[in-house]
């Protein structure tokens, strides 16, 4: 049970962040997140998955993707939620460029709903997020896959850490970049405010491409003194 000063608080900010539907921006439902129809917009990944990477296989035959077979990840396994449809991308794209912060409670909600029993098979400690250099937080003022660690810690019950992993510099858009420049644009560029005292931790970002950058935040986290991350992003891109 929530207590009043929670009640009073909620009630504050729905006042200054009026709940609305993440997929069609209008004002939310009473008393759910959105729309059931804007909800079936939303396409959760399916059918077989990568066992490393989550995602969606085009056959059955093979248990890893392409990318998984050539090279290892640094985090057990990740998943994501929602296959990166036109609604996904639209929705996400508000979410991180058009200052709807109000979207990572309807968001943190569907990722518990969608993927919360693999996240309890997890069993993580903590929630990380995948961290933003701070200037470029400054900037824009949040980093949108916090929001979403704090939103899905609130419907889960597990602990948020923010601050555990930091961007120690500016790095570019990973989608400009080759395959071999990925690597190097990432170099060092996490660092875990270790040691940390969590064993089991789930990394969380907003879309999985290639992998790269979860691979250096659960490369760092592990030095750390982290033994085992999970990943979870809110939707898989295609063809990357
Ligand atoms: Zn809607
Ligand atoms: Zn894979």
């Amino acid at each position: 049970m929530r207590d009043l000063a929670g009640q009073v608080k909620d009630a504050a900010l729905n006042l200054i962040f009026p709940p609305v539907c993440p997929v069609c921006g209008k004002p939310a439902p009473a008393r759910a997140y959105l729309h059931p129809e804007c909800e079936r917009k939303l396409v959760p990944v399916s059918g077989e998955r990568c066992a490393v990477c989550g995602k969606q296989l085009p056959d059955g035959r093979e248990s890893l993707c392409l990318d998984c077979r050539r090279r290892r990840h640094e985090f057990i396994q990740t998943i994501s939620v929602f296959q990166y449809t036109e609604a996904a991308r639209q929705c996400i794209y508000r979410f991180k460029y058009k200052n709807k912060r109000e979207y990572a409670a309807p968001l943190g909600y569907l990722m518990w709903k969608y993927a919360g029993r693999r996240i309890r098979f997890y069993r993580p400690e903590v929630i990380i997020p995948v961290p933003m250099y701070a200037a470029k937080k400054r900037r824009r003022g949040y980093n949108q896959s916090e929001l979403l660690a704090q939103s899905l810690a609130r419907v889960s019950g597990i602990p948020c850490a923010p601050e555990a992993l930091i961007r120690t510099r500016a790095t570019r858009p990973m989608k400009e970049l080759t395959a071999g420049e990925r690597a190097a644009n990432l170099s060092g560029a996490f660092l875990a405010d270790g040691p940390l005292p969590w064993k089991r931790v789930l990394l969380l970002d907003d879309i999985y491409t290639s992998g790269s950058t979860l691979d250096a935040c659960a490369a760092a986290l592990k030095k750390g003194g982290a033994r085992e991350v999970y990943g979870i992003c809110l939707c898989t891109g295609e063809g990357f």
